[in-house]
């Protein structure tokens, strides 16, 4: 398979445009408390209010927009531990076509039930010994189906850039912007707006410390392939960069940082406490690298932060709140 042209920003305001009036034009959150507890003016991007409660909405119905008619008519196929999920079955309820997800067994009920909830179709597999691609590529092959995956596509990556599109036309003058990363879609997507609209913002990408892939294939040069990660931050469990969104991160992220578990349950906290939202472990991740100090030298600074999903169940959210990462361990996520 060849690897399409790398999308660029001028796909991100095609995107802006697709998804006027569809996705959420999601609000900037501000709080004095959370200025002094990070040190700086903290604007956040409140992308667990979007549709099905992720930015994940943006990029998938982006990318089924863009199917001719035979397209629509068959359907699409997804791989997704969840939000992804969620988001195609979504948007392929909205433009009228079938839907067939292929998600872990273990992934949380809760987005199990949403995808069911949309008029999906869910297939499960094991995690730990299945590989999904090779499931989905199947299903799909059989059924005629087109495969949208959740980050290394070129509409995907347009739709996630218009959450910090819209950040910077609400904040132009951020100096820095931090967003989560998994597999990067997000970010290539973010660094797409910021490089065109803020060239002189620093943009850095926040990934779980057990799986730091992104991190090392920046430092290496080359995409680096890991294990599958344990951490509470299950949206970012991906084990490799794209063949589209590496590329952009190689040409465009001022640095890769990471936060633990425990920093993750420390900025869910600030997030109830302090701002009164229920945001899930891997949409924290760029809160808590602020919050901790991982993204360097912000002090003072105007920062952009994007609160990426909220799909927690409350148990699993309760616990992660007063016990902590390993307190939870025994709250199925099922
Ligand atoms: C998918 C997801 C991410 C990671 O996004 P990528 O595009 O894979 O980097 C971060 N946060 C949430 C809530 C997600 O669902």
């Amino acid at each position: 398979m060849t690897t399409p042209p790398l999308p660029t920003y001028a796909d991100v305001q095609a995107a802006a445009r697709i998804l006027d009036g569809v996705a959420h034009r999601t609000p900037v959150l501000r709080s004095r408390r959370l200025d002094a507890l990070a040190g700086c003016e903290v604007h956040l991007k409140a992308e667990h209010l979007q549709r099905v409660g992720a930015f994940k909405f943006r990029g998938a119905f982006t990318a089924l927009s863009a199917f001719d008619a035979d397209q629509r008519r068959a359907g699409v196929l997804a791989w997704s531990s969840g939000n992804h999920a969620q988001a195609v079955a979504l948007a392929a309820r909205e433009l009228g076509m079938p839907a067939t997800i292929v998600m872990p067994h273990d992934a949380p009920e809760l987005k199990v039930a949403a995808t069911l909830g949309y008029g999906a179709e869910v297939v499960r597999y094991d995690r730990w010994t299945e590989d999904r691609e090779a499931i989905g590529a199947a299903l799909a092959a059989e059924r005629g189906m087109t495969v949208v995956p959740p980050y290394d596509h070129p509409g995907v990556i347009a739709g996630q850039g218009t959450v910090v599109k819209e950040l910077l036309e609400d904040v132009p003058d951020l100096d820095v912007v931090v967003t989560p990363l998994g597999g990067g879609g997000l970010l290539a997507g973010s660094l797409l707006s910021a490089r065109a609209v803020a060239p002189r913002a620093r943009v850095y990408g926040v990934e779980p410390a057990a799986g730091d892939d992104g991190r090392r294939s920046l430092e290496e040069g080359r995409i680096v392939t890991i294990g599958t990660p344990r951490t509470i931050a299950d949206g970012a469990q991906t084990l490799h960069l794209g063949e589209l969104t590496f590329p952009i991160l190689r040409d465009g992220v001022t640095e890769v940082v990471t936060a633990t578990d425990d920093q993750l349950v420390t900025a869910m906290r600030v997030a109830a406490s302090v701002l009164k939202q229920v945001v899930e472990p891997t949409g924290v991740l760029g809160l808590a690298a602020v919050l901790s100090g991982a993204v360097p030298q912000t002090a003072g600074l105007r920062v952009g932060v994007v609160l990426s999903g909220g799909n927690v169940d409350l148990e699993r959210f309760a616990a992660l709140v007063t016990q902590g990462a390993d307190g939870a361990e025994g709250v199925e996520q099922t």
